[in-house]
């Protein structure tokens, strides 16, 4: 991700040439000669500006991606925080419209994000015709991740096989579920460029056909603009999940935002532990592999 005073660097540079460039054009209206002070500033704005059209694209994630094309109609702060209903959304189709194979009927991701993973598995069959592979979990809106996070809390879902109301302490007990559910409202599922492949458990692809999976994820998805987001050996954050992969033209974007609504206190949510735990979102978040900053 473009570290963020890079970015409001940028921000800053953008907002001044539009003050001063108002306030030359009112200089310009007056009809009179330039004083040399001026005329230097002007100059100097002419520099800054050609510097800021021409620097390189390759250093904003978002391809230039416009906010109605990222969120289209829903308000960015409620699609990034999940409180939209995707399967109405536009921009979203079903997996099964798509011709992916899933666990279940009816899930859904971004149009982009299944144009993209059609292609991959077109690639992959060729690869591998033998292998299935399948969407096990796509978008997941706030309520359902709601769900999983309180049933965990609430000791109805055990949590390595603890009853998590045995854990006193608030922000132990949502550490423990952030080993591997995100907190509603920050997770990654809720974006619909994010899903999870044949099975959740890590044992899968250390060997045989999920490690096949795996090793070919890792040399071929970024081809399609696939990346592993919660990669081996990160200092911290959720623990590794070689399932989890996401569509990084649109997520690399989403998460710069998300990260600007929460800095903003835009992305604000209620659920059991919320105010022990929601200020440990950002460290979740942003512990993510480099390929999909
Ligand atoms: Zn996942």
């Amino acid at each position: 991700m473009m570290p963020k005073n890079r970015r409001n660097q940028w921000k800053q540079l953008l907002q001044t040439s539009e003050t001063m460039g108002y306030e030359s054009s009112v200089a310009f209206s007056r009809k009179d000669a330039l004083p040399g002070m001026q005329k230097r500033i002007l100059t100097l704005l002419f520099i800054v500006s050609v510097g800021v059209a021409c620097s390189p694209a390759g250093s904003d994630p978002t391809n230039g991606a416009s906010e109605a094309e990222l969120y289209g109609n829903t308000q960015p702060h409620l699609y990034l925080s999940g409180q939209f209903d995707p399967y109405s959304h536009v921009g979203f189709t079903t997996l099964e419209k798509a011709g992916i194979p899933a666990s279940r009927k009816g899930m859904v991701l971004r149009k982009e994000t299944t144009e993209a993973l059609k292609k991959m598995l077109f690639r992959f069959k060729k690869d591998h015709p033998n292998i299935r592979f399948w969407v096990q979990s796509a978008t997941r809106p706030f309520n359902s991740q709601k769900g999983i996070w309180e049933a965990k809390w609430n000791g109805q879902r055990k949590v390595s096989g603890m009853d998590l109301r045995t854990i006193k302490d608030p922000l132990k007990r949502a550490r423990m579920i952030l080993e591997y559910s995100s907190m509603p409202g920050t997770s990654r599922h809720h974006w619909g460029t994010d899903f999870d492949i044949n099975s959740l458990n890590p044992a899968y692809y250390r060997s045989g056909t999920g490690k096949i999976i795996y090793e070919w994820m890792l040399a071929n998805a970024p081809d399609f603009g696939f990346c592993l987001v919660y990669t081996e050996g990160r200092d911290g954050g959720y623990q590794w999940e070689p399932w989890h992969w996401s569509y990084r033209p649109l997520s690399a974007p989403m998460l710069r935002d998300w990260n600007r609504l929460y800095d903003a206190n835009k992305i604000r949510t209620n659920f059991s532990g919320s105010d022990a735990a929601f200020h440990l979102a950002p460290e979740y978040v942003n512990t993510i592999g480099a390929a999909c900053k």
